[in-house]
């Protein structure tokens, strides 16, 4: 494999972020280990939620680059693949160490670029950061199977890679939704091409920069950019051998259905609508506590909030201390020290969610809560919406069907636990659901019936450590392996079971004929 001519060596990407985050610099694409100037005709601004400056411009890539980025990926692939798993696993041993180190530096540009505060998006590296230290046991994930079927003769399995793999990104964990992905994917010996979200790249680059700076070899990842086009050629271009995608409904569909008819094994995250169920024994401080945590933090903006609230029996009577302590959460610029929560990513995401807002005003529910004007003074352009309370919302309502992804709650009512569960099954989405309570009993029959991939025990977001899988179901997943976790390196490494057969008495004449060399 020849690099590509047309594209000259830049500045090493530490010097082009700093000027990313001052002024209006590009984001570059990286291929071949290499962080290449697009020669992209058509641009899209990032622009900072809190502010509207604009970031960066992120190139939607051309035909020519994501032929290289594909053609990178699939050279580096015939050597890492027969690297060995212990030298895969000193790399991400060496990449985790990297990422701890750059924390500070992956949060703010998260904080730049997506608008989340601070301490969230320390957290967002954390979540992935994980996966990364999980991969670390990649020799134990990889351990395959043997058995003597009869005399002399075995069958035995290995795991190995699927070559090619590509990975597409939403924007709400610009570090944690990459790092579910290409760390598995290289771990297991695959290389991988990552389009991370066109509307905050920053953080995938950094992760990056930094698989470059441990030695991961030049082609085993690449990050290409875009949108339409970028997702059309990597569901289509035969050297990709799978997709995982984590977004909307309908671009996962999309991806899902064009991925899967071109021979590729998809896995797709879409959207979600997660209910807690209140019952009237729970621990009153921590269900409230919980709930005003997972409703509102992240501005609403995590495919595992808490958007609906299923308040059993007398617990509506709970509502108006949750509208008291949505009241006092602090709405502000990510940086701001005490924030709790920062603006909505874009200025069309917040019109979305505002008309959603006045479609449950007229389809009869109660706004108890109306986050909709708010104003910050220090950053009065930033797309904000205060919390927001919807009470007496019925199921056929516009403000329970859509997933609002906004610092939203919708609250309901139920006689029972029997009615409850009815509710959260008959929702289309199956992300997650928790239940608040002191009985055992209720908690396990909760547990059991109902249609949910992750279920919280007071717990409000039970989203798994990677040592399990993020296990989404109904609508809010299709494919059949999940991210990370066991299921993650079955996602991207193939079976191949082998049969071999060494006769006992060969063994006899291959000594014979060695002792009469001797
Ligand atoms: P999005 O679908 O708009 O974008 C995700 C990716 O798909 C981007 O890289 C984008 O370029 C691409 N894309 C967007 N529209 C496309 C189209 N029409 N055709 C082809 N490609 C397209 O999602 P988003 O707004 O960035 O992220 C928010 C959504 O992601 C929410 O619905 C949220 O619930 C979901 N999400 C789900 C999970 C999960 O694990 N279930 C996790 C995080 C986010």
């Amino acid at each position: 494999f020849v690099r590509s001519s047309r594209y000259s060596r830049l500045a090493p990407f530490s010097s082009l972020l700093s000027r990313t985050i001052s002024t209006q610099t590009t984001t570059k694409l990286f291929i071949n280990g290499e962080f290449i100037e697009s020669q992209a005709s058509e641009w899209i601004d990032v622009r900072n939620p809190a502010t509207q400056e604009v970031v960066t411009r992120v190139p939607k890539s051309t035909p020519h680059e994501l032929n290289e980025a594909a053609h990178s990926a699939q050279h580096a692939f015939s050597e890492w693949r027969r690297t060995s798993v212990l030298t895969r696993q000193r790399k991400m041993l060496d990449l985790q160490h990297a990422i701890r180190n750059n924390i500070d530096r992956l949060a703010e540009s998260i904080v730049a670029e997506q608008g989340k505060v601070l301490s969230d998006a320390r957290g967002d590296v954390l979540r992935g950061l994980q996966v990364v230290e999980s991969m670390a046991g990649i020799t134990e994930y990889l351990l395959g199977h043997k058995i003597e079927v009869s005399a002399d003769m075995d069958t035995y399995t290995v795991r190995e890679p699927l070559g090619v793999v590509a990975g597409i990104c939403p924007f709400n964990f610009p570090a944690m939704i990459p790092l579910w992905m290409f760390p598995v994917a290289l771990a297991t010996g695959n290389t991988c091409l990552l389009k991370p979200s066109e509307r905050d790249p920053g953080a995938a680059m950094i992760l990056a920069e930094l698989c470059d700076q441990v030695g991961i070899p030049r082609g085993v990842l690449n990050i290409v950019h875009g949108s339409h086009d970028t997702v059309n050629f990597l569901t289509a271009d035969k050297r990709v051998r799978a997709v995982s995608f984590v977004g909307s409904d309908k671009a996962g569909k999309y991806i899902y259905e064009r991925a899967t008819q071109n021979g590729k094994r998809c896995q797709a995250n879409l959207g979600a609508k997660n209910h807690a169920v209140v019952l009237p024994d729970a621990d009153r401080e921590h269900a409230i506590n919980a709930i005003v945590g997972a409703a509102f933090g992240a501005a609403g903006q995590r495919c595992m909030a808490l958007s609906v609230a299923v308040f059993v029996g007398d617990t509506i009577d709970w509502i108006p201390e949750i509208i008291e302590r949505a009241k006092k959460l602090r709405v502000d610029g990510g940086m701001e020290q005490g924030a709790d929560l920062g603006p909505m990513i874009t200025p069309e995401a917040l019109k979305r969610a505002e008309s959603l807002i006045q479609s449950a005003i007229d389809e009869g529910a109660n706004v108890l809560l109306d986050g909709r004007g708010y104003k910050v003074a220090k950053y009065p352009n930033g797309n904000f919406l205060g919390p927001t309370v919807i009470d007496d919302a019925s199921s056929s309502m516009q403000c329970y069907q859509q997933e609002i992804f906004g610092p939203v709650l919708t609250c309901v009512h139920a006689k029972t636990l029997d009615d409850a569960l009815a509710l959260v099954n008959a929702n289309r989405y199956g992300n997650g659901a928790s239940v608040f309570t002191r009985s055992g009993a209720c908690a396990r029959r909760f547990q059991t019936e109902v249609e949910a991939g992750q279920v919280g025990i007071n717990v409000p977001i039970p989203v798994p450590l990677p040592m399990f899988s993020f296990t989404g179901n109904k609508g809010s997943f299709l494919g059949d392996t999940n991210f990370y976790g066991r299921s993650g390196v079955s996602f991207y490494t193939q079976l191949k079971t082998i049969t071999s057969h060494w006769r006992h008495q060969d063994a006899q004449a291959a000594e014979e004929r060695a002792s009469v060399h001797m």
